[in-house]
């Protein structure tokens, strides 16, 4: 979700409050149907029910007929999915919208709208009704499949793009588990042995990087290269977003267990897992920038492997993972040989040593079942006898 400033004319304006209006009178007609529906004196319509009622409301009210349908019923079509989130108990029931606080609406689909750039710090929305309204350009806008304009109570209207939820995928069905681990050299790798790679940043992100690191503070040149690679991180995001849809919805197909480290524990048990202590020379040299963006990319695959296969996506103590021999059990830092190999020193087993941890991961026990509990159990792998420090 990426938020611009709106700056429409004062005519346009007047539209804009018109469909925010309109928005909310359908949103709060679905949520009073729905109140009924608790009280058990009638079924609370469905979408499709609702969209005629709307049709009926329209052809007795001139006003609402004055506004845009599109505008109208897709604030229908916004409740429908806020009671599904709300059946599915991931999301709270929605309740009333009031003048003056929740001022908004949303459009969706691709031929009711459409966004273009007209200079470098001005874009423009096109709006049902109002036509094309400018908002600020403050960064750039990809994959947008609908957006929602704001008027907060400061008065300052937004406009901000949302990407459409990604449907939830199907596993199998067979109880396939799979074990990912996330790695410095290799992006994801899996217990079945694959790997994958994210886009690395551009070379030109890496050179404006540096650039901007030696250029004086204040100078014009600094301002120069700091928008330029703003654009090229844009763009090298863009592309790793690409990647991390379309990983997820391979690996949610494909598995019904899907076993990943508990990020939170993660972050400190890093220097345990020695990728921190163990860069490879290039890893090192590249790390500042490197190491931040693999992150986020990881941070973004996850989290769209939870959207897509809910309930599915287990986390695991991430505790001696790296350390912890796949075959027999062995737990030994001097295992892992290096960034890239591990071979057992009581077993003499070899793997990648992503690998390896991918497989520990995938016979590791949940930490925490949907993010549920933050309680950490005890580590899922032996302890080493000897103290590791
Ligand atoms: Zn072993």
């Amino acid at each position: 979700m990426s938020r611009y400033r709106l700056t429409p004319t004062r005519t346009q304006e007047a539209i804009l409050r018109e469909h925010c209006a309109d928005a909310r009178y359908v949103w709060n007609l679905a949520v009073e149907q729905q109140s009924w529906w608790h009280r058990g004196r009638k079924p609370a319509p469905g979408w499709v029910m609702q969209c005629r009622q709307l049709t009926e409301a329209r052809s007795e009210f001139e006003w609402l007929r004055a506004g845009s349908t599109i505008i109208q019923q897709q604030a229908l079509r916004d409740f429908a999915e806020a009671m599904k989130c709300f059946c599915a108990g991931t999301h709270r029931k929605p309740t009333w919208r009031k003048a003056g606080h929740n001022e908004g609406f949303r459009v969706a689909g691709v031929p009711h709208w459409d966004v273009r750039r007209l200079s470098r710090k001005v874009g423009e929305v096109k709006i049902p009704k109002v036509g094309w309204v400018r908002f600020r350009w403050s960064r750039a806008i990809s994959g947008a499949k609908s957006y929602r304009i704001t008027l907060d109570r400061a008065g300052r209207w937004h406009v901000a793009f949302a990407v459409w939820p990604a449907p939830t995928v199907a596993g199998p069905g067979t109880g396939e588990v799979v074990g990912i681990d996330r790695g410095v050299s290799v992006s994801l790798a899996l217990s079945n042995g694959e790997t994958r790679q994210a886009p690395a940043p551009s070379p030109r992100a890496r050179r404006l990087h540096r650039r901007l690191s030696r250029a004086k503070r204040g100078s014009s040149r600094r301002g120069r290269a700091k928008v330029r690679l703003a654009r090229v991180l844009a763009r090298d995001s863009d592309r790793r977003k690409d990647w991390a849809e379309k990983a997820s919805t391979d690996i949610a197909r494909r598995f019904d267990v899907i076993r990943i480290e508990d990020l939170r524990v993660a972050n400190m048990t890093r220097s345990v897992k020695g990728t921190v202590e163990k860069p490879g020379k290039n890893v090192r040299q590249k790390a500042g920038l490197n190491r931040s963006i693999l992150r986020s990319g990881w941070g973004l695959f996850a989290r769209r492997l939870e959207d897509k296969a809910p309930g599915r996506v287990e986390k695991i103590s991430p505790a001696y993972t790296s350390q912890r021999c796949s075959a027999c059990g062995h737990v030994d830092g001097r295992s892992r040989e290096s960034q890239a190999s591990f071979r057992c020193t009581a077993c003499t087993f070899t793997a990648n040593a992503d690998v390896n941890a991918a497989i520990n991961i995938a016979a590791g026990h949940a930490v925490t079942a949907r993010g549920g509990s933050g309680t950490l159990s005890r580590p899922v792998n032996r302890e080493p006898l000897a103290s590791a420090a």
